[in-house]
């Protein structure tokens, strides 16, 4: 387990309430990931479950059907009005590519929720390649390497200006990056036990709650 200490609460209150959106994909990994790390995962599936979280957890799955999900469900618009308030978010693969503002090879319709300025090219990798993993450096997160899953995944084709590329593929691909409080990568640590990218997601909650926290006194 390559966990680094991670703040899981304020330093006054409850543990950090993390929400996971739970309308597809791999909930369970990212509930596993988080609770690990101290923090107490809420899933996701109504407006209301969105209430009092600290940050949010987008995880991999299918993405056109998280998007019809979410608008099914009327979360679409309340998850774009927290994201643009300052919410949390990390998105992995399908969760990244929610995140994205612009999409390359989406199916006819699809929408995401946007707010990272990016271009993200869906299932990027090819047949022969659809899943494969790889060995990253990832100074943000220091030293030791990260074993990397990637499943159908997506890469960042585009940055924009504000945006942080924080890890690349050998061959330059980029495949991690961070836009204030938004962290996405197009794979899985949540299936290696890799947990430092959840414990940075839990410090930027905490930081949030700080600052909310000040601010009211
Ligand atoms: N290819 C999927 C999509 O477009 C993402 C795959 C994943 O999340 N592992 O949504």
């Amino acid at each position: 387990m390559t966990s680094a200490p991670a703040p899981t609460s304020a330093s006054e209150g409850p543990a950090l309430r993390i929400g996971i959106l739970a309308l597809q994909g791999d909930v369970r990994e990212h509930e596993r990931a988080l609770e690990t790390l101290g923090a107490m995962a809420v899933r996701v599936r109504r407006v209301a479950d969105l209430v009092g979280l600290d940050a949010l957890v987008l995880p991999g799955g299918e993405s056109s059907v998280i998007d019809k999900l979410s608008r099914a469900f009327g979360l679409r618009e309340p998850l774009r009005a927290a994201i643009a308030a300052g919410l949390p978010v990390y998105g992995t693969c399908a969760g990244m590519i929610l995140l994205a503002e612009e999409l390359e090879d989406a199916i006819a319709g699809q929408q995401t929720f946007g707010g990272l300025d990016i271009t993200v090219r869906r299932n990027a990798f090819g047949r022969q390649q659809e899943s494969f993993e790889a060995t990253l450096h990832l100074p943000v997160l220091g030293e030791e390497p990260v074993a990397a899953t990637f499943i159908r995944a997506p890469e960042v084709v585009r940055t924009g200006p504000g945006v942080e590329v924080l890890a690349r593929l050998a061959d330059g691909r980029t495949v991690a990056v961070r836009q204030g409080n938004l962290l996405a990568t197009a794979f899985h640590p949540e299936v290696s036990g890799e947990l430092r990218f959840h414990a940075l997601l839990l410090k930027s909650a905490a930081l949030r709650r700080e600052v909310r926290r000040l601010e009211a006194s």
